[in-house]
């Protein structure tokens, strides 16, 4: 206990910057986070870690996971609890703080995990927990799992995350200059921040308080990723009444969060003093969603070192000294010789060719063209795009290609499941042409394995729903081209046939129509055929400054480092 005592007193001697996010993803083994939101936290803070930033991370618990992914002889995906215990990666912290919900006193522990950079920096992470025997059942639930549960546990879990993380912080003995929030998940946190900061309007009855918004705002600062309306969480105030209560008066909470849903994005919105998208377009469509904001960009990056293969850190290590916490240095990416880069990349797809021979029995070749597809299996991302056409797929890609993919639907995503079925269907009757396999259980580890063991990394999202994406910026740390819809990131990276390959027309060419599927899937054909096959096996010369461009022109800006050096000076120091 005295131990623990003097490390947080240790902790919180200097003021922070607090991060709060839903999800997390710290560790390949600690399963709380389902997918880009959380893996972009962990990145986050990763690079503040090794950029010694003042920072702390808030986050929740989820004793279940997210879910782990089996996929049965028909295709069909299968959901089991994840098993971890949190002991064997994080410490119990004996401080205890209450949320109030439906009535109930439920009592909110914290868990540490510490994020510790070869720099030296670290940064801690406290995931909130409330399964403990205080609790009633059903609140020892509320940190099962992550995004389980209707509308009622969600609201439940943000109850948590929001006020209970402020005031986890503030028993710790934290003072923070900023808050965080990794998209509109945490924003209840605000209204713990209202009533610190309200106060008695002098000589009137104390009663009549004045609801500080500004002295909120100044401490706030709010990330949003999603670029549909559907996709911001809601709920009736009815339900917020019966399980929060009045946290603050409920027509300052509807002028805040708006009058007839209490919207997370809103209250985040209207108490944040910098707001951003996480790339430029997307900063556009937050603006056109949200009118009347001033809506910034930072656009993402991933967290190079965790992000590089082996074979890359050694190659980079070799001819980049440093690169790992200054990847401004892939700018010299052409001192690396062209047989270097390609043993490289064949040490990679060796690598992940065992994985796949291993999970599925099957044997790819590594002459072969390969290209990959995994993330969030979910309709908008399009996933059988290229089977569109199976007669003209076949032609084209008959011994020249094959395929990996990968990737979880959410439990309740039937349309996501479908795609993962459908796939495996195609894949079953291309056989002997083009092999296909579909890897299960997508998670950090094997993402790495998969986006730098293919040759292009395929993204074919239904413009404009894609806020960012970030597995392409993986895969260009590895020397791997993007071929992708021009949407999210790849608006600012792409230089056609440089750095990748697009899909289909770039956005402000763009004319809506029902035809939108099909004119991406011939430009995708087309190109496949005419661009890209003859490249691989005919100019490898070519290809390799390819690769290198990936790396000088792509790997070099769409880092966590850089991004965090925004997040710094544009909206945490101000
Ligand atoms: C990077 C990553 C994602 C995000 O991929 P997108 O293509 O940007 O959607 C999702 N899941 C895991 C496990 C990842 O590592």
């Amino acid at each position: 206990m005295s131990k623990t005592t003097d490390m947080i007193d240790e902790l919180t001697r200097e003021p922070k910057i607090a991060y709060f996010s839903m999800e997390i993803g710290v560790h390949n083994d600690i399963p709380t986070y389902s997918g880009g939101l959380g893996v972009l936290a962990g990145d986050t803070i990763r690079s503040g870690a090794d950029l010694k930033l003042p920072m702390v991370a808030v986050t929740l618990m989820a004793r279940k996971g997210y879910f782990t992914q089996d996929i049965d002889a028909t295709g069909r995906q299968v959901e089991h609890p994840s098993q971890w215990n949190p002991a064997d990666y994080m410490q119990l912290l004996p401080w205890k703080v209450a949320v109030m919900i439906e009535g109930r006193e439920v009592a909110v522990q914290a868990w540490m995990y510490t994020v510790q950079s070869l720099t030296g920096g670290s940064i801690p992470v406290f995931f909130l927990d409330t399964d403990f025997p205080e609790n009633s059942q059903v609140d020892r639930e509320i940190t099962s799992s992550l995004y389980g549960g209707d509308k009622s546990y969600r609201l439940k879990q943000e109850v948590v995350l929001g006020l209970g993380g402020v005031r986890m912080l503030h028993e710790l003995g934290f003072e923070i200059k900023k808050f965080h929030m990794n998209e509109g998940h945490a924003s209840f946190l605000t209204l713990e921040l209202l009533n610190r900061f309200k106060r008695p309007i002098e000589d009137v009855w104390d009663e009549k308080l004045v609801w500080d918004r500004k002295s909120v705002r100044d401490l706030c600062v709010f990330t949003t990723h999603t670029p549909v309306e559907a996709g911001h969480d809601k709920f009736p105030y009815d339900m917020v009444g019966r399980i929060m209560g009045e946290i603050i008066p409920i027509p300052v909470l509807k002028d805040l969060a708006g009058n007839d849903l209490l919207n997370m994005t809103l209250l985040a919105l209207n108490l944040s003093r910098y707001i951003n998208g996480v790339a430029k377009k997307h900063g556009e469509v937050s603006k056109s969603m949200f009118p009347g904001y001033e809506i910034h960009a930072i656009t993402n990056g991933v967290h190079s070192f965790t992000w590089t293969c082996d074979s890359f850190k050694r190659l980079y290590d070799e001819f980049l000294p440093g690169w790992a916490n200054e990847p401004e240095l892939f700018v010299r990416v052409g001192r690396i010789p062209d047989d270097r880069t390609w043993e490289a990349h064949l040490e990679a797809k060796r690598q992940l060719f065992l994985h796949v021979k291993e999970q599925t029995g099957v044997e790819m070749s590594p002459d072969i063209l390969t290209i990959g597809f995994a993330r969030r299996a979910t309709a908008y991302k399009r996933a059988d795009l290229l089977f569109r056409d199976l007669d003209r797929f076949e032609r084209i890609g008959s011994g020249k290609i094959q395929l990996v993919y990968a990737g979880k639907a959410h439990p309740q995503d039937e349309p996501g499941k479908q795609l993962i079925q459908n796939i495996i269907r195609y894949g079953e009757r291309l056989r002997d042409k083009i092999k296909i396999v579909y890897l299960k259980n997508y998670n950090m580890q094997t993402a790495l394995k998969i986006v730098a063991g293919v040759d292009i990394w395929l993204n074919t999202p239904l413009r404009p729903l894609e806020a960012s994406g970030t597995s392409g910026m993986k895969a260009t740390h590895n020397g791997v081209m993007n071929f992708s819809v021009l949407d999210g990131w790849w608006i600012e990276g792409h230089i056609e046939g440089y750095t990748g390959w697009a899909i289909g027309a770039p956005p402000h060419e763009l004319t809506p129509g029902a035809d939108a599927d099909a004119r991406d899937v011939e430009d995708l054909y087309h190109k496949l055929e005419h661009t890209i096959i003859p490249t691989f096996y005919g100019d490898r010369r070519t290809w390799i400054r390819m690769m290198q461009n990936a790396i000088g022109k792509n790997a070099y800006y769409f880092n966590s480092h850089r991004m965090m050096r925004r997040y710094v000076t544009e909206a945490y120091i101000r």
